[in-house]
């Protein structure tokens, strides 16, 4: 059984009032679990292998019964789904994500929330992941290209210095926090034992820290969403109430949403297990101040030939060439410079003795109807794909998307009825 520190139980019972019981019943059994849909890459959740039932907190979000081997299902690899805790779905409900919005995730690794919004704007607007932890951020990346996203940056900055330089410029800013995890301890028992009261506090000026940057980033009449997956009023209501009294060009914004219970603040949603969620916090605010302007980047375009042998469309956007690295960046980017862009676009491919190599995440960003070769696979033969075999290929030679259901999945290069596996080693099942 789990053992939950007095204070924080104390503190709970504040939170829920007459559900605390409730609660300590509920901490005897399972963890929430869930997926959310990745429409980049699927929209018919009903073609997965296991089961799934709609949680009520995002619109594309699932409960799922086991979370084992979830992973190495070929759907996974090909980016169909990101395994989340369902309530932590939640602030991207809040932040309402629309096509073509320039959206910043401030705190975004391991990218839960980041696929989320990438999964809304569609192929449209623009997220900015931003993780300040360098390997964290590694991570970051890998998942973006897991989940296909073309109209993106991955970053690795500070909040202060990525908010100032970018002044003004995002639509929404969403502020995932880190924090105590209070709504992590039934998933992550390790959250109790590095739970404390000073923790709680010190976990809260960190947090005011980051909203006071990222208050910098967002465009006058834009949105912030601040959210944490603890319960303590510290962490969450007062962090707000602090934020706003020193930001008085932000105001609180009705969140629309009927989920979860309701908070000291108007502009809030808490979820606890007695929600059917694990544990978050979200909030609302909208800036009506006056914002600065960000300079545009001056960007030089490569003429991108190689890559007409393997689309029927070239893929839109500016192709830069740096070193001997090809990628393709979203239009309408800021000044990147100075601020630990680890990624902006798609890495289209790699010069390598003058010969251009495409790379993995140029095929996991496409539509399966964009490219000339493709290559569906049946259940045996995407294992052997999966593990990096060889396998049989009946399209004509060249560079050749490989599918699983009509999802990308990786791509090879099929020579005289044989596909070399190009799948990267890192991802490669063992
Ligand atoms: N949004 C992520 C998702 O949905 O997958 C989870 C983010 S997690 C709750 C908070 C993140 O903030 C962590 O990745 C952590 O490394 C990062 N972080 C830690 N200290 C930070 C700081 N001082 N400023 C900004 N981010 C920080």
């Amino acid at each position: 059984m789990l053992e939950l520190p007095c204070d924080f139980l104390e503190e709970m019972e504040k939170v829920l009032g007459d559900d605390y019981q409730l609660y300590l019943q509920l901490m005897e059994k399972e963890a929430f679990r869930g997926i959310s849909l990745n429409r980049l890459k699927m929209s018919d959740i009903n073609i997965l292998p296991f089961e799934v039932k709609k949680c009520p907190f995002y619109k594309d979000g699932y409960y799922i019964s086991d979370e084992k081997g979830i992973g190495n299902t070929p759907f996974h690899h090909a980016g169909a789904f990101y395994v989340q805790e369902p309530s932590a779905m939640s602030a991207v409900t809040l932040l309402d994500v629309r096509e073509g919005e320039k959206i910043l995730d401030l705190c975004a690794a391991p990218g839960g929330k980041s696929a989320q919004i990438a999964s809304c704007l569609n192929g449209t607007g623009l997220i900015w992941s931003n993780e300040v932890v360098k390997n964290r951020a590694q991570i970051l990346l890998s998942n973006f290209e897991r989940m296909g996203i073309a109209k993106g940056v991955v970053s690795s900055c500070y909040p202060e210095v990525l908010c100032r330089k970018l002044e003004g410029y995002f639509d929404k800013v969403l502020v995932d926090a880190p924090c105590s995890g209070e709504g992590m301890f039934r998933k992550n028992p390790e959250a109790v034992k590095e739970w404390s009261r000073e923790h709680v506090l010190s976990c809260a000026e960190r947090q005011l820290s980051i909203l006071r940057s990222a208050a910098h980033a967002v465009k006058d009449g834009g949105i912030l969403v601040y959210s944490t997956c603890t319960f303590s009023y510290e962490e969450n209501e007062s962090v707000i109430r602090r934020f706003l009294e020193e930001n008085t060009d932000f105001e609180m914004c009705d969140i629309g949403e009927h989920f979860g219970r309701k908070t000291e603040l108007p502009c809030a949603v808490r979820i606890t297990p007695v929600e059917n969620g694990e544990g978050h916090f979200a909030a609302k605010l909208r800036k009506n101040g006056v914002s600065g302007k960000t300079e545009k980047a001056d960007i030089k375009c490569a003429v991108p030939r190689e890559l007409e042998d393997i689309f029927n469309e070239v893929p839109k956007g500016n192709y830069v060439l740096t070193g001997d690295k090809l990628y393709i960046m979203p239009d309408d980017l800021p000044d990147i410079k100075g601020l630990g862009v680890i990624r902006a676009g798609v890495l289209a491919g790699e010069f390598v003795k003058k010969r251009f190599e495409p790379s993995h995440a140029l095929f996991m960003s496409a539509k399966a109807d964009s490219i000339k070769r493709v290559l569906e696979l049946d259940d045996d033969t995407v294992q052997a794909f999966l593990h990096g075999m060889e396998i049989d290929s009946d399209c004509t030679n060249g560079y050749t998307a490989v599918t699983y259901k009509g999802i990308i999945t990786g791509y090879g290069k099929t020579s005289n009825g044989r596909l070399k596996n190009k799948y990267p080693k890192g991802l490669r099942l063992k």
